[in-house]
């Protein structure tokens, strides 16, 4: 009998997070926390499965010894991670380098992602690439500290949607929730840290070297998403790339649903309902993370449900 898989996952604590990650219904270790990685294969914070065949298993392992159940993925790693995001401050300045430049430099994957702003503070910004025009001006700005000149800032608001490629300079501002879908990846190239000290007085360390290599210049293609209605679901089509694709859906009551050939991680980020596949009956809950294996063919959601789901494309 197909079975979602269900995920018990890793907090990490950052001197920028907060509690609110608590409104997920989740209890954090502490008041720092910044990142959910709700869903993940990645050896720095493993998801555990909590129920079924797998019950205990990490995600990595499963991926490994039951590859049918990802559609015989010819990936060598499970290729995405999905994360909550709680920026209580702003993030550092930074930028991620591509798979190319990451499989040299850092032996894993490099590091697309995407954003789907859950809440944010009135009047809250993201910085959403940079106003350099070639390397000459980028190299000279970030040396003489130019940073309001260089960087360019954006208003926010719930319901946006961001596509990161990498090499794009990017921070997520103060008063920002995100869910964030992104390639299985941590390398991360620091720009500019405010200046700012961890607990223990130091410096964050900086990648200013790298990230002048892997920059890019210009700024992200809006993509318009693409809304379909049917009865009782809406669902929100952001992106569809040779990465991942990322949907939200929106369900108000009893709706049928398909996949074909794949397998999709799904985030409850609103609401109560259930999830039904053959003929049983799982709770779904706000703050709830599975992933929807290659075997399971059909299945239904019930209630007032939020969900953002992806599916890899490899
Ligand atoms: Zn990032």
């Amino acid at each position: 009998m197909a079975q979602p898989l269900f995920l018990n996952s890793v907090f990490k604590e950052k001197i920028w997070g907060g509690n609110h990650l608590k409104k997920f219904g989740y209890s954090l270790p502490s008041n720092n926390v910044g990142e959910y990685w709700a869903i993940s294969a990645h050896p720095n914070g493993l998801s555990v499965i909590k129920n079924g065949a797998f019950k205990g298993q990490t995600l990595d392992n499963v991926y490994k010894n039951h590859r049918e159940l990802f559609n015989n993925s010819q990936a060598k790693k499970f290729p995405l991670l999905t994360k909550i995001l709680d920026a209580n401050q702003w993030l550092s300045v930074q930028v991620h380098p591509n798979d190319a430049y990451a499989l040299k430099q850092e032996g894993e994957l490099g590091k697309t992602e995407c954003w789907y702003i859950i809440s944010a503070d009135e009047n809250s910004e993201i910085i959403y690439g940079h106003n350099a025009r070639n390397k000459k001006e980028l190299i000279k700005m970030i040396n003489d500290n130019e940073w309001d000149k260089l960087l360019r800032k954006i208003k926010v608001k719930a319901g946006d949607f961001y596509y990161v490629p990498s090499g794009t300079m990017h921070v997520i501002g103060k008063g920002i929730m995100i869910l964030e879908t992104q390639q299985s990846s941590d390398s991360t190239y620091r720009i500019y840290d405010f200046n700012r000290k961890d607990q223990n007085g130091n410096l964050r360390k900086l990648d200013i070297e790298k990230a002048i290599d892997v920059l890019t210049f210009g700024i992200p293609k809006k993509q318009l998403p693409k809304i379909t209605k049917t009865n009782n679901l809406i669902r929100t089509s952001f992106i569809s790339n040779d990465v991942f694709s990322v949907d939200k859906l929106s369900i108000s009551g009893p709706v049928k649903l398909i996949q074909q050939d794949t397998y999709s991680l799904c985030s409850v980020i609103d609401g109560e309902g259930a999830l039904s596949i053959d003929n049983t009956n799982y709770k779904l809950s706000k703050g709830d993370h599975y992933i929807l294996t290659s075997d399971i063919k059909e299945w239904a959601l019930d209630g007032n449900l939020m969900l953002i789901t992806s599916t890899p494309s490899e």
